[in-house]
């Protein structure tokens, strides 16, 4: 931008990033008319308002640039009105009853703070969507308000400890991304996957994990040839893939970007699923996101590394070298342990989509229930605040906050705790519970207005005792440590006896989302996103009924694809096979021949093939029984649905393990898990 604007413009459209100072329609037109040219020198002949509804994915109506000038001719046209502001046709979006829909009209429009890219032949512009009335319908819109507030906040934070520099605290996002890679051909073959992203059926295969020889182990040919495709094709739009690695389950990878403002790296995430779906199918394979495409082996999630730096460039949540630094970043560590504890519900709330189900509380993601690791070094200065006691490490003296230098807390190597759902890693939190297909902005959002919420409250008390700051603030470190350490555990949180241990301190456990959802309108967490502007009453509303009838759609189609892989290609398979076993077993017998094969078999695949159709016709029951009222059918498929899936599944596992491979009508996991 700076190559290609006057430096005027290059000049109010800073301003309007950094200040938010409005930018003029001149600015906007000479922006628009330079993104075009470049665009078109790249190929571009598109251009589309690239938005963040509220499905989790991203949407995208492209438009060309072409505009008749007469005598047959076209010019290639772009103007600061088409830059700033789009109109799409939003009643197919899901809006949770935010817009009539007599109201169709949604507005896109212009994020200047994001960064525009090209995308096969288009020009992508990240915008805003909301709604004719000023609704947010997407998952952006709420992003920026989080992140201006704890700006805010923290900025008046920061002018109490003499920070007069400082005009913006920035949040900053990193979020390593997990997938699994499998052949096409195969794929193709399996229902379920193309139907539901995951396997509702497979019998466990003679080898799984148990070796423990797929984590960062060496990458085959055909997966690091899609591994360097997929990083440039990201590096081509601008995501700075950083590092990448098998995960632990056999075809299970992971990709780590370099950390950015939390709206580009939400921008980036979309981005990066997508890509890595799009790459995959150029390598004849598919890219699996969903949370656990098959049973037995560990599941896909995303870590959100989350820190808050200046505009200065300093971290706060970096230990400092000096005692006023380390007080300050006491102050914030304090705001953040309160904010984990008051907002528990609330933080589980983000994570919750029946994806996740599978995974968190199963000891191979963190548990459900929310508590932060701060590793032995920072745990022992919490401590010995707590309890006004010597702090071994800084010697025989007493640890007086703002007076003391902490220790040196060594990055990195104070945690390979992989068991907590919010762990301390040296200078930003990593919130390892999201899974791996969901968008990364509502978890941030939520962290930003938990932050700004403390933050506010400590700036409230702070501010009122100016003149006696010091003790002021080391009353306020001392008593927020105190009546919230019991979200601090530094121990192994796939123990079950943390969660009897979380119980006793009185921790919220909502062990599935359909506990967690309704969590989103508890009282405290309207008030807490309404005080601060995030979202309207209305907005919040309508975010917690997308996601309560979501996970009914999510359920009603597993149990339908279910439904109709047991109807359509189980069923028929085994009772073929069955009867070939029989006929067989007639021969055998004729002949005079032993056919203890056949027929047990032919018995046990009987009676199977009977308990599976009894489990798909009570499975037909219960889609018919779902109740209308929302979160009474989220409920109710929580606690009917899903059971009876899981008992026809039992069947069903058995009978794969019982039939001719021939006559099995779909790959099983041994071909899944080891085709790449
Ligand atoms: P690990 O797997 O050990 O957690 P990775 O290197 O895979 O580490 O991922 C760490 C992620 O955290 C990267 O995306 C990195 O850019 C990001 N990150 C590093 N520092 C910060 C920070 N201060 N704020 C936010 N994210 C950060
Ligand atoms: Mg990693």
């Amino acid at each position: 931008m700076k190559e290609r604007l006057s430096s005027a413009s290059y000049k109010a459209w800073k301003s309007c990033v950094t200040n938010g100072t409005p930018l003029g329609l001149d600015t906007a037109n000479e922006i628009a008319e330079a993104m075009k040219q470049w665009a078109v020198e790249k190929g571009a002949t598109h251009y589309t308002h690239w938005f963040q509804p509220m499905t989790g994915v991203t949407a995208e109506k492209h438009e060309s640039f072409i505009s008749p000038v007469g005598d047959g001719k076209i010019l290639m046209e772009f103007s600061g009105n088409e830059l700033v502001r789009g109109e799409p046709d939003a009643s197919s979006f899901p809006s949770g009853g935010l817009r009539a829909t007599f109201e169709a009209r949604g507005y896109t429009a212009w994020d200047p703070t994001a960064f525009a890219f090209i995308k096969e032949n288009s020009l992508c512009i990240p915008t805003i969507f909301c709604s004719y009335s000023g609704h947010a319908l997407d998952k952006k819109t709420p992003l920026l308000r989080s992140m201006d507030e704890v700006s805010r906040q923290a900025v008046r934070i920061l002018r109490l400890f003499g920070d007069d520099k400082t005009r913006r605290v920035i949040t900053q996002v990193g979020a390593e991304q997990e997938y699994f890679l499998i052949d096409r051909d195969l794929y193709n073959k399996r229902k379920d996957l193309r139907m539901t992203g995951r396997t509702l059926f497979g019998a466990k295969p003679p080898r799984g994990q148990e070796l423990d020889d797929h984590y960062y182990g060496a990458i085959r040919p055909r997966v690091a040839a899609y591994m360097r495709d997929l990083d440039e094709s990201l590096w081509a739009v601008g995501v700075l893939s950083k590092t990448k690695h098998n995960e632990v389950a056999p075809s299970q990878h992971e990709m780590a970007p370099i950390y950015t403002d939390a709206n580009t790296a939400c921008d980036q995430n979309q981005l990066v699923m997508e890509i890595m779906k799009k790459v995959a199918e150029r390598h004849n394979l598919v890219c699996l996101l969903h949370e656990k495409p098959f049973a037995g082996v560990n599941g896909s999630g995303k870590h959100d590394n989350w820190s808050l730096s200046t505009d200065t460039g300093e971290n706060l949540f970096k230990p400092g070298s000096t005692p006023g630094k380390n007080a300050r970043f006491l102050l914030f560590l304090a705001a953040f342990l309160k904010g984990v504890d008051d907002y528990q519900d609330f933080l589980r709330a983000t994570v919750a989509f029946p994806g996740n189900d599978h995974r968190l509380g199963a000891q191979e993601a963190p548990p459900a229930v929310l508590s932060v690791f701060l590793g032995d070094e920072l745990g022992g200065v919490v401590d010995a605040i707590i309890h006004e006691k010597d702090f071994s490490h800084v010697g025989n003296r007493e640890l007086q906050i703002g007076v003391d230098v902490l220790p040196t807390i060594p990055q990195d190597t104070t945690d390979r705790n992989r068991t907590s759902p919010m762990a301390f890693t040296g200078n930003k939190f990593e919130f390892r519970m999201l899974g791996s297909s969901q968008s990364v902005s509502g978890p941030n959002i939520a962290l930003n207005t938990i932050m700004a919420e403390e933050l506010r409250q400590f700036a409230d008390e702070l501010e009122q005792n100016i003149n006696d700051f010091q003790n002021a603030l080391n009353a306020l470190i001392k008593r927020v440590f105190t009546e919230h350490q019991r979200i601090i555990f530094n121990g192994n949180g796939y123990d079950d006896a943390w969660i009897q241990e979380a119980e006793r301190r009185g921790l919220s456990n909502f062990a599935s989302a359909a506990d967690a959802l309704p969590m989103y309108t508890a009282g405290k967490n309207i008030d807490l996103f309404v005080r601060h502007g995030i979202y309207t009453r209305e907005e919040i509303n309508a975010r917690a009924e997308i996601h309560i009838e979501n996970y009914t759609a999510v359920l009603s189609i597993e149990a339908n694809t279910m439904i109709d892989m047991i109807r359509h290609e189980i069923l028929p398979a085994v009772s073929g096979f069955a009867e070939k076993l029989c006929v067989r077993a007639g021969y055998k017998q004729k002949a005079g021949f032993s056919h203890e094969y056949e027929s047990e078999t032919a018995r046990e695949i009987s009676g199977l093939t009977d308990a599976l159709f009894q489990a798909c016709k009570i499975l037909e029951q219960d889609l018919e029984n779902l109740p209308d009222d929302p979160t009474r059918a989220m409920v109710y498929c929580h606690e009917n649905l899903l059971p009876h899936m899981k008992e026809a599944r039992t069947y069903a596992d058995r009978l794969e393990l019982l039939t001719d491979k021939q006559d099995w009508p779909f790959p099983v996991y041994s071909e899944l898990l080891f085709s790449v």
